[in-house]
Order: C-alpha cells, then sequence, then structure tokens
C-alpha cells in the first residue's frame, strides 16, 4: 500500500458499514439476476408510414432509416418485421389527395384501408393498429374540421372519425388509435363500432397527447403541418400532469381498451402517474424527435446509439409502460433478437 492509500485507511472508518448494495452489482449475472424491468419487445409496435404507388421507398431526410412506402413495400417491410419478432404496426396513410374534410380518410379503398387488406392477406397474425387522425388528409393540416372561428370544431370532427373508424374496421385494422384528442371521440367511436358488430376492434387512445415541438420530424414524414396556427387548443398543455391523468381516466371511462401517453422521454412522470392511476395497457410512443436526436448525435459519434436506446427502451418499461410505439423496434430486435 502506498502512502496516501495508509492515510486515507488510518483516516477513515469502515466498520460501521453494513449495507453494501454494490454486492448485487459485482457481476453481469448477478445484474442480471437481480434486474427490476427489462424490455419487453413483445410489447412494442413500429410506426410505417404509408403512401400511394408501387414499388416505392421515400427516405425521411429527418428520420435516417425510416421510409415512407408504397402498399407493396409496406407489405414487405412488415415481412421483414414479423421475422424478426415485431409482432405490431401502427400504419400512418400520406395520401396524394387531400380537402378540407379529409375525405380520403374514410374512402373505403384508401390508403389504410387496402394497405390493412394486404398485411392481413399476407400475414394474418400480425397486429395492425392504424392511426386515426384527419392531419394528414386535410389540405389545411389540422386534425379536424375546421369552423368559421378558426378553430377545430369538436363535434363535427367526431363525425369524420366515426366513419373512418368504421371502414377502418371493415377493412381487418385491429387496433384503432385515433390521435386527434378530440373529446368524446371514444364514446361516440365505441358506440358507433359496437353498433356494426366491431366489437373484437380494439381502442388505443392517444389519451395524453401534448403539443410537443418532439413531433416535427414526423411532420415532415407525414406532410400534415398545419397551414395556420397551432394545435394547442385540442392537444394537452406540457406544462400539466393531473389533467394527462383526467383524459386517460375519460377515455377509459368512454370505451379506450389502452391509453397512451405521447411524446415519450420527457414525460416518463405521466407515464408512472397514468400507470399507477389505471387498470388497462399503458402505451408510450418514443416519437419522431426523439429518434432523430438519437440518430444526428449518434451520426456525430457524440453518443452511442445502440446503448442510449437500450437505456431509453428500458426506462420506458421503468416508468410503466407496457407497450413501446417506436421507431427503434426494427434495429433493437436485429441486435437483440426477440
Ligand atoms: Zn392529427
Amino acid at each position: 500500500m502506498n502512502k496516501i492509500g495508509e492515510l486515507i485507511r488510518r483516516k477513515v472508518d469502515t466498520s460501521w458499514i453494513v449495507e453494501r448494495p454494490r454486492r448485487l452489482r459485482q457481476s453481469a449475472a448477478m445484474r442480471d439476476l437481480v434486474r427490476e424491468n427489462r424490455v419487453n419487445p413483445e410489447g412494442f409496435i413500429q410506426p410505417l408510414f404509408v403512401i400511394p404507388g408501387t414499388k416505392t421507398r421515400q427516405p425521411i431526410a429527418s428520420m435516417p432509416g425510416i421510409d415512407r412506402l408504397s402498399i407493396d413495400e409496406t407489405v414487405r417491410e412488415c415481412r421483414e418485421l414479423w421475422g424478426l419478432g415485431v409482432r405490431a404496426v401502427l400504419l400512418f396513410g400520406i395520401p396524394d389527395e387531400k380537402d378540407a374534410h379529409a375525405t380520403s380518410n374514410y374512402d373505403p379503398n384508401g390508403l389504410i384501408q387496402t394497405t390493412t387488406r394486404e398485411i392481413k392477406n399476407a400475414l394474418p397474425e400480425l397486429l395492425v393498429a392504424a392511426d386515426l387522425c384527419n392531419c394528414e388528409y386535410t389540405d389545411h393540416g389540422h386534425c379536424g374540421i375546421v369552423g368559421e372561428n378558426g378553430d377545430v370544431d369538436n363535434d363535427r370532427t367526431l363525425e369524420i372519425l366515426v366513419l373512418t373508424a368504421l371502414t377502418y374496421a371493415k377493412a381487418g385494422v385491429d387496433i384503432i388509435a385515433p390521435s386527434d384528442m378530440m373529446d368524446g371521440r371514444i364514446g361516440a367511436m365505441r358506440r358507433a363500432l359496437d353498433a356494426d358488430g366491431y366489437h373484437r376492434q380494439t381502442i388505443m387512445s392517444y389519451a395524453s397527447k401534448y403539443a410537443s415541438a418532439f413531433y416535427g420530424p414526423f411532420r415532415e414524414a407525414a406532410d400534415s403541418t398545419p397551414a395556420f396556427g397551432d394545435r394547442r387548443t385540442y392537444q394537452m398543455d406540457p406544462a400539466n400532469a393531473r389533467e394527462a391523468v383526467r383524459e386517460a381516466l375519460l377515455d377509459i371511462d368512454e370505451g379506450a381498451d389502452i391509453v397512451m401517453v405521447k411524446p415519450a422521454l420527457a414525460y416518463m412522470d405521466i407515464i408512472r402517474q397514468v400507470r399507477d392511476a389505471v387498470d388497462r395497457p399503458v402505451a408510450t410512443y418514443n416519437v419522431s424527435g426523439e429518434y432523430a436526436m438519437v440518430k444526428a448525435a449518434a451520426e456525430r459519434g457524440w453518443i452511442d446509439e445502440a446503448k442510449i436506446v437500450d437505456e431509453m427502451l428500458v426506462g420506458f418499461a421503468r416508468a410503466g409502460a407496457d407497450i413501446v410505439i417506436t421507431y427503434f423496434a426494427k434495429d433493437y430486435l436485429r441486435r437483440h433478437g426477440a
């Protein structure tokens, strides 16, 4: 022992230390043994952006590794994902035709409806979730019908949402995922689905969805930036937490089977609060901005992408998310297997 070592030994009394948490961290096997939370790849949902046409993959600049896919390419991507162990996908339609009333959204032969039928033909066991909103289908980019005062008209928007939900159900969508944040949409949708015999269709509600800058790259991907105004009259204020729990409880009362917190990374406390307040599965959406930040920093060599992704994903599990919608699902399964 050198001189400094002797000095410290004499001055620091360690005889009182009984609790030694490091005992449980001493080897990889020990750490694996006592791990409290694990990433559950069976709870992953991979989002996919569907465009018209065939044999087309359009890269999204701000989301390296994620492409917009024509219907045939979407089916091909689903085969690959299924092979890797991904059990569920979340479809976003990006149509060529947009108008003030999102007409192409409830076309029985629209993008989501056709894609769902083709995926189900090819891979009947893959769960198909479909995001249900109007912002990709309206020429103004808002999530609903814009009223005379320039704000989105809640109750008129519900009519379109319900109409669209029925076409999604008829096409075979397993999980309908309304992301519009209109009041009463879950109740309206559940009643209409049940009335038409679609009892099997699950509703995953974007219950606690914040007005967030983390959606930036998605809006490029989905071509859904509002032409005027913003979404703060329907999406939640990032400063609020109690309201998030209230939104989740309301949606469950109205018939939601799964409730979601979106975004994920800056809202871990919300995931936990919702998890503790409800008895349904809780999903979180690891959104485009969270993906883009990791990719950009990794590209510059500033962070270790694989380690960051693993840490984020286990963080969501620790916060209480049962289901994680993530652009990293494919990468994670490629690295770790199902
Ligand atoms: Zn929307």
